[in-house]
């Protein structure tokens, strides 16, 4: 396969066809080992999220995607959303900041955390960030004093009984019981309350979720109406699925969304819409790759009690491994326990062979488990696991516990994307033949303050010819 990147970007930039994703995992995997090194990598598909946002466009084109980079603030990933429009959602002075230094408009930002710090609002202010979500009357209090032309949104709790992966519910969101009063209080106060706001838990399960959630949204907003507010704006929040194996598809939910939206915010209504899409737009773009760095071999427990495998073996006669990954539950795995998400190894093996296995993290702590039991092929210490699936909640609350390194992340781009989102820029393509393909692979550190904006980066791509 021949690689034409720009050292440039530091966006590996891949002449179509591209590869699938285990071809180039293992292609990046033979350039490590070539350098003798052995750290976990992530490979970031820059392309994957340019899709998404196309699949949104289309498919949900009466609302404007607003990315919750709380679920990865990658750079290139929060650069690249930004050059095709995205807005964002922000939950903090340091995400505001973040995403004004791209260079996004202010009418692109929701400050949509319901409880804030008072020294956030105040920046938010200074910064003429004017829409921000509320839940609850000491929020208005904080928000009158501090910033008083602030343009409020409502958020609602959606009541009901739909399986979520992750309910903010228990959080965040004024009950339907209480939307009257706490309005009221708005008006009071003299608020601007102009929008209502819901999030229907993070990774919902079945679609009905948004509709009745749309309907109970339209409810509150008939209640705002009726006290005089101007009401301009819908924002139906994040929990959209961002991976294919979902039990839910973004598709199947989006059938069932829009009609939901036609009924009761009908697009004569001339209302903005917005969502706050999270882990829809990054999920599956990152793929981790660990080193299996130890390995023990354990003896069954005697007393398991669910006794013969298929071929009348009792599973005390096989041997199980445990295997010491370079990424664990203090890193990128951080999803186990926060985000209640279920890692699924895949290694490079052709045996037929399966062992009852355990994956583990590097750290000296026992609850540092990424898989407590699956079944795998028989692996060695110094050969590699990879993971999919591993943009949403990973790297961004990941720490550096017991002084584990975060991995590196490895930027690819089709060559037909990458031409596409930055048509006007003398193409990366020129530029890359020109290099040879083992010059040394670009990396950046999750959280490293160097990675190069992809905009800057293609402006100072220039022709060779
Ligand atoms: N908006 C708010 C206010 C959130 O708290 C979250 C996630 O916690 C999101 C959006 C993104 O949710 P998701 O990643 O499920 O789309």
């Amino acid at each position: 396969m021949k690689h034409k990147y720009s050292s440039i970007s530091s966006v590996e930039i891949i002449a179509d066809p591209m590869p699938c994703m285990t071809q180039l995992i293992q292609d990046k995997i033979e350039q490590f080992e070539s350098r003798d090194c052995e750290d976990a990598f992530c490979v970031c598909d820059v392309g994957d999220v340019v899709n998404k946002f196309k699949a949104w466009k289309e498919l949900l084109p009466r609302v404007e995607p607003f990315y919750a980079c709380k679920c990865n603030t990658d750079e290139v990933v929060v650069k690249t959303l930004a050059d095709l429009g995205a807005g964002f959602d922000c939950a903090s002075k340091g995400e505001i900041s973040q995403i004004l230094k791209h260079g996004v408009p202010t009418e692109r930002i929701i400050y949509a955390n319901p409880c804030k710090q008072k020294s956030f609002i105040k920046y938010a202010a200074k910064h003429n960030v004017d829409m921000m979500t509320f839940d609850n009357e000491a929020e208005l209090v904080k928000v009158k004093e501090l910033y008083p032309t602030a343009k409020m949104v409502l958020r609602i709790l959606p009541v009901s009984d739909v399986k979520v992966q992750c309910n903010l519910g228990v959080k965040f969101g004024c009950h339907p019981n209480n939307v009257a009063k706490l309005l009221k209080k708005a008006k009071e106060l003299d608020v601007d309350v102009m929008g209502v706001s819901f999030h229907c838990g993070s990774g919902v399960q079945e679609a009905r979720a948004f509709s009745l959630a749309v309907s109970q949204a339209h409810d509150a907003w008939q209640i705002a109406v009726k006290l005089g507010f101007n009401m301009t704006m819908l924002d139906i929040g994040g929990g959209f699925p961002g991976q294919k194996s979902a039990p839910i598809s973004f598709t199947e939910i989006v059938s069932i969304l829009n009609d939901a939206l036609d009924t009761y915010f009908p697009a004569e209504m001339g209302i903005r819409i917005i969502a706050e899409p999270g882990r829809y737009f990054v999920a599956s773009a990152y793929t981790l790759a660990v080193n299996i760095i130890a390995k023990r071999t354990v003896a069954r427990d005697i007393s398991d009690a669910d006794g013969c495998n298929q071929q009348g073996v009792t599973k005390n006669d096989e041997p199980s491994h445990m295997y010491y990954v370079n990424d664990g539950v203090y890193g990128s795995f951080n999803c186990i326990m926060y985000d209640h998400a279920h890692a699924e190894a895949h290694v490079f093996s052709d045996s037929p062979l399966r062992f009852t296995s355990s994956v583990w993290g590097p750290t000296c702590d026992g609850l540092d488990c990424i898989i407590q039991e699956c079944r795998l092929p028989e692996m060695e210490v110094g050969q590699w696991m990879y993971f999919p699936d591993m943009g949403a909640y990973t790297i961004a609350a990941g720490s550096t516990f017991n002084g584990m390194p975060r991995p590196t992340i490895h930027y690819i781009c089709s060559q037909e994307i990458w031409d596409e989102i930055y048509p006007d820029h003398c193409t990366a393509k020129r530029r890359c033949e020109s290099m040879s393909s083992d010059a040394d692979f670009p990396s950046i550190m999750a959280t490293g303050p160097d990675v190069r904006s992809l905009r800057e980066a293609a402006s100072s791509i220039s022709c060779i010819e």
